[in-house]
């Protein structure tokens, strides 16, 4: 059966400056995922008569009506008032919901406010979608020829709910994820070079076939083929075009793989260790490498070493070697991964220093300037790139670079030769000396 979508977010605090709606992206890859379209998305304050007006106008424009937001204890929660007034039905308390949202607070040894028994209030003949990671229980009725899926509005508890009830549901009406895509990143190129690089492919299959969405030092490509063996060609295809840059191909919709897990893996693969030395960018690539589970096999820390007494006096970075070349400088970064395996006892280490702007530039070095070091097993470089963009994209691209620069050693692969910056200086991989090493095993 041929479905299609509407999204409706509600809470005042959407249409503020503060907050976005980003629980219909989630709702987005869920239902792409299974083939459903998005047709008609729509933003909504707690105010019951426009929030009904919002819900009869969506179940107009689609079959399924995926609402979150507004289900909780307070006065302010509109959602369940809504549905009744839409549905002409009436609210009753569940007893069972009560007892669960009880049991719920005894767990965590409190008792429930008295307002809490508001979210047991049922619209009378929806069926209860029991939320885990919360109080309020989600609510699926039919109405006006479409189906309603109330969910909370608290991120985490939409998800949780977009997995155990709304995709059990399309599972059951034969919307399968079909592993009708496959998803590749690129790190460090941009848009606009890997378009030019896959112009024949979008020529042969269109924007339908091929989706190229670009971030701060990453493209997503999506591809879609009618069958397994097309898709497989058009991955070959992209994989010749753009090679090594490609860092992550899977099967599916929203399961590719961010850089900072496959570097992890990479690693993790080798049994090897890892640490960070971070000036310019603050602990972001440490920061990034930690959100991987299980990262703590491989990433032993890193040195926050933004000035230069504590990259000398933690890191271990000869004082001359700054006076003599500057913070930001080729020698200092690879005396900053040197010491960083040192200190932390690693195999791989990789550091970066720089200018992030908006001070600190010179003709010399201008804003945007970052050396980046990277010493392994019997390895120790260093590269320097120009980023464009304010602090911010500088660190971010910065943390993107270092990561990629890692995953290309450490799994043997040709260093980035086309970057979307300028390379101001590429020292061919020097000799590593016993000296340059600082006794680091080969
Ligand atoms: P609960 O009963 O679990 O509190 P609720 O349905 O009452 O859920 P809200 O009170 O509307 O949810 O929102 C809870 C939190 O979730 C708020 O911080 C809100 O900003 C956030 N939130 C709500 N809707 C969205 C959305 N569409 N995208 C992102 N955040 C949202
Ligand atoms: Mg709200």
């Amino acid at each position: 059966m041929a479905l299609n979508a509407a999204v409706v977010a509600v809470g005042t605090e959407l249409l503020g400056e503060d907050r976005l709606d980003t629980n219909s992206l989630r709702i987005a890859t869920v239902l792409r995922s299974c083939g459903v379209p998005l047709v008609f998305k729509s933003v909504v304050g707690d105010d019951e008569t426009r929030l009904t007006r919002a819900l009869q106008q969506a179940s107009e424009e689609a079959d399924l009506v995926i609402v979150t937001g507004g289900l909780g204890p307070t006065q302010d929660d509109r959602t369940r008032n809504a549905a009744q007034r839409l549905t002409g039905g009436t609210l009753e308390q569940d007893q069972g919901v009560l007892d669960w949202i009880r049991a719920m607070y005894e767990r965590r040894g409190a008792q429930m406010p008295a307002t809490n028994a508001r979210q047991a209030e049922v619209l009378a003949g929806s069926t209860v979608l029991q939320n885990d990671r919360g109080t309020a229980p989600g609510l699926r009725f039919e109405h006006n020829g479409a189906t309603f899926f109330l969910l909370p509005g608290v991120p985490m508890e939409a998800d949780g709910l977009l997995e155990t009830a709304l995709r059990p549901w399309l599972i059951a009406r034969g919307l399968e994820p079909l592993a009708v895509e496959t998803e590749l990143r690129v790190a460090c190129l941009p848009e606009s070079l890997v378009e030019e690089k896959l112009a024949s492919l979008y020529a042969a299959h269109g924007g339908d076939g091929v989706a190229i969405l670009a971030k701060p030092g990453e493209v997503l490509i999506r591809l879609r083929g009618s069958d397994a063996q097309e898709r497989s060609d058009m991955v070959k295809a992209v994989e010749a075009a753009l090679g090594e840059a490609v860092f992550t191909v899977v099967e599916g919709a929203g399961q590719s793989e961010s850089l900072e897990q496959v570097a992890v893996k990479a690693l993790r693969d080798r049994h090897a260790s890892l640490a960070t030395a971070e000036s310019c960018t603050g602990g972001l690539i440490g920061s990034r490498l930690t959100t991987v589970a299980g990262s703590s096999s491989v990433y032993a820390g890193g040195a926050v070493a933004y000035a230069n007494q504590v990259k000398i006096n933690i890191l271990g970075v000869d004082a001359a070697l700054i006076e003599r070349y500057g913070a930001v400088s080729g020698p200092v970064a690879e005396a900053m991964a040197v010491g960083a395996a040192q200190r932390f006892a690693t195999q791989w280490s990789i550091s970066v220093t720089g200018v992030a702007g908006p001070g600190g530039g010179s003709e010399e070095k201008p804003v945007g300037t970052v050396w980046f070091g990277l010493a392994g097993p019997g390895v120790l470089r260093s590269r320097c790139l120009l980023f464009p963009g304010d602090r911010e994209r500088v660190r971010w691209q910065a943390s993107q670079y270092a990561l990629d620069m890692l995953r290309r050693e450490v799994l043997e692969l040709d260093a980035l030769e086309e970057s979307p910056w300028m390379t101001v200086t590429r020292q061919q991989p020097p000799e590593p000396s016993e000296e340059r090493l600082g006794g680091l095993s080969r």
